[in-house]
């Protein structure tokens, strides 16, 4: 008999290269392997549990809606389409949402917006309208949001990608002054890189963004898929810096771990650019995906989630900061959100705390990604700071 990973490897498309390690099961901040183990998750699907694996009201609202009707196309209304708008358009205080399902079809639908308003209300002419984005971004694998990446290895021989993008190194300001233009439409970041390595922004430079947007009539676009719905600390990470961008892209943990949803959202002279017909997605706000983002919202709320990841976040990363090593070259972050940047590459030291029940993954080879469900007690927080210690101070005695 194929053993899972051999069946697993055989049929699956090769844009993957997995660890032999297969979960299959999950519980609030822990995971189960198949051979019974158990870890402190500190990947969360890469922040789309921040609820937690498997929370139970989340589970009963999939359940309950599951028996009502599950689809409904947007030719029509839902009974609780409007509902899930009206919660999400006050938690980030916008007139307007659009819901589509992926991360990277929420990229795409403010990359067709920025186009559109930037013909219709800035005046572009059309096709010279550009997007300026940040070097280390990471804005999803389709072929907009990948025009946006700044990184060749994931674009070599995908092109003809999107014309007019221009980078700029995440925080610096000059080149952003030199870049912007006439055409430009807008300029697109996330308020913390992910993906990046846990790349938090120098200070002021988000405000120094927003000041250039007004000044050049620009849209601001934060993605906050990875970051926001309290990952950081905060509800939207762009609370850190005081500022509210044209348009937050969310993702992710807006669907609880349980079912895709994404989300777009805008004040009305902005979304209005967009008209019957221009846009749409078939499973975009389904009753089934509002229904377990309208529970995975009241969780964070009613659970403090935010305040909780907050004070955790900064309990772990007060430990961290304290350990003793010459491999850690910067621990930083903010939330439960943490990076720990080493002069070496970091999946030794990953594999490595895995075996001791900490399940982590390195970003851009030395970055150990800190990330766990925001339902972590303390108790947990405790213990992975302890194996990090330990994983990575013993190391100083072989230096
Ligand atoms: C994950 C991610 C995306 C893409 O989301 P998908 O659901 O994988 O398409 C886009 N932007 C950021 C910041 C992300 O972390």
């Amino acid at each position: 008999m194929n053993t899972l990973f051999e069946l697993t490897d055989q049929y699956s498309s090769n844009n993957y290269s997995p660890l032999k390690l297969a979960l299959k099961k999950g519980k609030g901040a822990h995971v189960w392997d198949v051979e019974g183990k158990r870890y402190i998750d500190c990947i969360a699907g890469f922040s789309v549990v921040n609820q937690g694996h498997c929370h139970p009201k989340i589970i009963e609202a999939f359940q309950a809606q599951s028996e009502q009707i599950t689809m409904v196309s947007r030719a029509l209304y839902s009974d609780n389409l409007g509902q899930w708008e009206e919660k999400i358009c006050k938690l980030a205080n916008k007139d307007k949402v659009l819901p589509m399902n992926t991360g990277t079809e929420a990229v795409e639908t403010a990359i067709k917006i920025a186009r559109k308003w930037g013909s219709d209300v800035k005046g572009i002419k059309e096709n010279e309208s550009e997007i300026i984005a940040m070097k280390g971004n990471f804005h999803g694998r389709t072929l907009g949001s990948l025009s946006l990446s700044a990184q060749d290895n994931y674009k070599e021989g995908f092109g003809p990608l999107l014309d007019n993008i221009n980078y700029i190194e995440f925080g610096d300001i000059e080149h952003l002054k030199r870049l912007i233009n006439d055409n430009t439409s807008a300029i697109i970041l996330e308020p913390i890189q992910g993906e990046g390595g846990v790349n938090i922004p120098p200070d002021y430079f988000i405000q120094e963004v927003r000041h250039l947007c007004n000044q050049h009539n620009i849209l601001f676009i934060a993605d906050e898929i990875q970051v926001g719905l309290g990952r950081t600390g905060k509800m939207f990470a762009m609370e850190w810096e005081g500022v509210e961008p044209d348009i937050y892209l969310l993702g992710k943990s807006l669907g609880g771990g349980l079912y895709p949803i994404s989300a777009i959202l805008a004040n009305e002279t902005i979304m209005n650019v967009l008209t019957p017909g221009t846009h749409g997605s078939t499973f975009g706000g389904n009753p089934l995906a509002c229904a377990v983002s309208i529970a995975a919202i009241d969780v964070l709320l009613d659970e403090n989630l935010i305040e909780h990841s907050a004070e955790l976040g900064q309990t772990l990363l007060n430990q961290l900061q304290l350990i003793d090593s010459p491999i850690i070259d910067d621990v930083r972050g903010r939330g439960l959100f943490i990076g720990i940047e080493l002069t070496e590459q970091a999946q030794p030291y990953c594999l490595e705390m895995i075996e001791k029940g900490v399940l982590c993954k390195e970003t851009q080879g030395n970055v150990i990604r800190i990330a766990p469900p925001l339902v972590i007690n303390e108790n947990e927080i405790n213990q992975i700071a302890d194996v990090i210690k330990e994983v990575l101070e013993k190391n100083k005695k072989a230096h």
